[in-house]
């Protein structure tokens, strides 16, 4: 501990009196200036773990939180005897905490004792050794990643920072992968990863999906017999914490891949001296399999920004997806009377498996037929043309698995509330009895920032020519920030003409982390992207100017689709009560990207069409409060 205590009751006075010294002593020695607002956010934090409360911590541009909520997660994690979870809406945002370099180990050398901090990352951040098997000797693999893949202990993609996403895609973990099914499960690198978080003793930095994984699938797992994917921990504090509902939703929905229906049926069609009526059920979930995912291809709303896809729903999907839940009941049914006689051909595990599956279909198609969309929320993934069924609400599954439990839970954020009001954010998460704190940005953004607006609608050519003009001007040190991976692209093709004399970081071709710390590294270079909005920090020289290449509107996202359409019910405007609010509160998330420290200086230039816009004011609400406008 870094402080003694005997008991329960002064643990709490000495918690507050060491983070009291940690920001009035410890960190000025090092430099480091007191920031009241921190130090208020800090002792919020104490109160909340002490106390088990949910607690909502609204802190503004610049206050530090990420010092604020570490102090009392380690001390509570040795206080507890059981780690604490810090989960992370981003992969950059992990690797910016317990990364090489990362915030946690910053701390550590300030405070002078060793922090042991594990990152729990989507199992998409790993290699699957069949993939990579798989993969072979395909030109892809260069040998520089072969010698990685062969002395690599957990396959974790920030090993090999430079490989791009086409080449990740072929050997890196991701949904279609049947665990369940595979040989190497168990032993792969994967379990490596896990295995390697697991004894963690102060702080996990998980992911927001792999927390939800795990609390969702946590009872059932440890009734089974299972470990959870989680160790056991004492508080959990959700960074970003306004962006947990996807995830959350996401990990408690259901999916069907036909892709992983069309293996069963292979499997299955090859099981010797099965009777007639179990062939013919084969061949009816082929048909229905196929009607239906046809169907529902034809029923998709196309959507270039969203991964994620809605869907038109009409009697023939319904009596398809009712077709098909039929006949894998029936398919169910009959491997489970005949268990035995499968059993001769195929491993007792992947018939198992095969079940698992089949169930996870019927829960899905039973829940979508049912109840035809009134409280659940379904998709198509662009990515691999998955069914997705999730719930709408997912409030009362977090009461149950979560707020019910007695333990500290802490949401933080720059953005949790409209100018102070936090019910939105309550009503949206179902949480009763929530402490709420928010303090403001402790900068003079007036002194520090400058905006910068065109005055008139641009054209994309006028747009593409202020921005390499701005970039030549500012000598690069620009974060480009884009509403699409598409448009990335785009603005790489039309910049290859322009020899600039700095180096362009693109965000489809490294891993994110590695893109962050080059850019905060490469003091001159530039980054592109689009998923850089939020959850990154590069103070100094390397980041002093912010271009926003377009407003950052929301997508045609189901989710989003939803709350349009539940807004419409009301007799409100979508636009105005959805989409210029989510716009609002990302594109300040974006500006918050430029100014993060006192000696911080810069332009925030939007190339967007703002003026005279319906969304003015909001895109104006959104800069840092102070700043002086101008235009282009
Ligand atoms: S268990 Fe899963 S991650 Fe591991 S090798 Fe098999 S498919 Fe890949």
């Amino acid at each position: 501990m870094p402080f003694e205590y005997n008991s329960k009751e002064e643990f709490k006075v000495k918690l507050t009196e060491w983070i009291g010294d940690v920001f009035y002593d410890i960190l000025p020695e090092h430099g480091y200036e007191v920031r009241e607002e921190q130090v208020y956010t800090a002792y919020q934090f104490a109160d909340a773990v002490c106390n088990k409360k949910v607690h909502l911590a609204e802190a503004g541009l610049g206050t530090g939180k990420t010092f604020a909520y570490l102090l009392s997660a380690i001390a509570y994690a040795r206080f507890s005897g059981k780690p604490v979870v810090i989960a992370c809406a981003t992969t950059a945002l992990q690797e910016q905490l317990a990364g090489c370099e990362g915030d946690i180990l910053t701390l550590s050398r300030l405070l002078g004792f060793e922090i042991d901090a594990r990152m729990a990352k989507d199992p998409r951040q790993y290699i699957c050794d069949v993939k990579v098997e798989d993969t072979g000797e395909s030109d892809l693999i260069s040998t520089e990643m072969k010698q990685w893949i062969n002395k690599t202990k957990r396959g974790e993609r920030s090993e090999i920072p430079t490989i791009s996403d086409r080449v990740w895609k072929r050997i890196g973990w991701d949904e279609s992968m049947v665990c369940e099914l595979c040989s190497s499960r168990g032993f792969c690198k994967l379990v490596k990863a896990r295995e390697h978080y697991r004894p963690t003793k102060d702080l996990i930095i998980a992911g927001h999906e792999i927390f939800f994984q795990d609390l969702w699938t946590r009872e059932e797992r440890i009734a089974d017999g299972k470990l959870p994917i989680l160790p056991s921990y004492s508080a959990v504090i959700f960074d970003e914490g306004h962006k947990i509902m996807l995830p959350a939703a996401m990990q408690a929905g259901e999916q069907i891949s036909k892709e992983e229906i069309d293996t069963i049926i292979l499997s299955l069609e090859d099981i010797q001296g099965a009777r007639d009526s179990f062939a013919s059920i084969i061949v009816a979930v082929e048909d229905a399999s196929n009607e239906f995912f046809t169907c529902l291809s034809s029923r998709v709303i196309p959507d270039e920004r969203s991964e994620r896809l809605s869907l038109r729903i009409n009697d023939t999907l319904l009596r398809t997806a009712s077709t098909f839940h039929k006949t894998l009941g029936e398919l169910l049914f009959e491997m489970q009377v005949e268990q035995e006689l499968y059993n001769e051909s195929l491993p007792m595990s992947l018939i198992q498996a095969y079940e698992g599956q089949i169930e996870r279909a019927i829960r899905a198609l039973n829940r979508f037929v049912r109840n035809k969309s009134t409280d659940i929320i379904p998709w198509v993934d662009k990515r691999d043309d998955s069914f997705w069924v999730v719930p709408k609400n997912i409030s009362e599954m977090l009461d149950q698995h979560l707020f019910r439990k007695g333990l500290p839970v802490i949401f933080t954020s720059a953005t949790l509330s409209n100018e102070g009001d936090f019910n939105y954010f309550i009503r949206t998460l179902g949480v009763k009895n929530a402490s709420k704190s928010t303090v403001g940005s402790p900068f003079d953004l007036e002194k520090q920032a400058v905006v910068y607006l065109t005055q008139s609608t641009n054209s994309r050519e006028d747009r593409f020519t202020k921005l390499v003009s701005l970039l030549s001007q500012n000598g690069g040190r620009a974060l480009v920030l884009t509403n699409s991976m598409e448009e990335v692209r785009k603005i790489r093709k039309s910049l290859e003409k322009y020899p600039l004399p700095f180096e362009v970081l693109w965000e489809d071709k490294g891993e994110r982390g590695y893109l962050v710390r080059k850019f905060r590294e490469e003091e001159t270079s530039v980054l592109i992207g689009t998923n850089f909005w939020e959850g990154i920090d590069v103070p100094g020289e390397a980041l002093t100017m912010l271009i926003v290449w377009q407003l950052p509107f929301p997508s045609l996202d189901p989710i989003i689709e939803v709350q349009r359409i539940e807004a419409k019910k009301q007799g409100l405007d979508p636009a105005i009560t959805i989409d210029y609010p989510e716009m609002g509160l990302k594109l300040k998330q974006g500006c918050g990207r430029l100014i993060r420290t006192e000696e911080d200086h810069g332009a925030i230039v939007i190339l967007d069409s703002v003026i005279g816009e319906p969304w003015e004011k909001v895109v104006k609400g959104a800069l840092p409060i102070g700043v002086s406008i101008n235009f282009l």
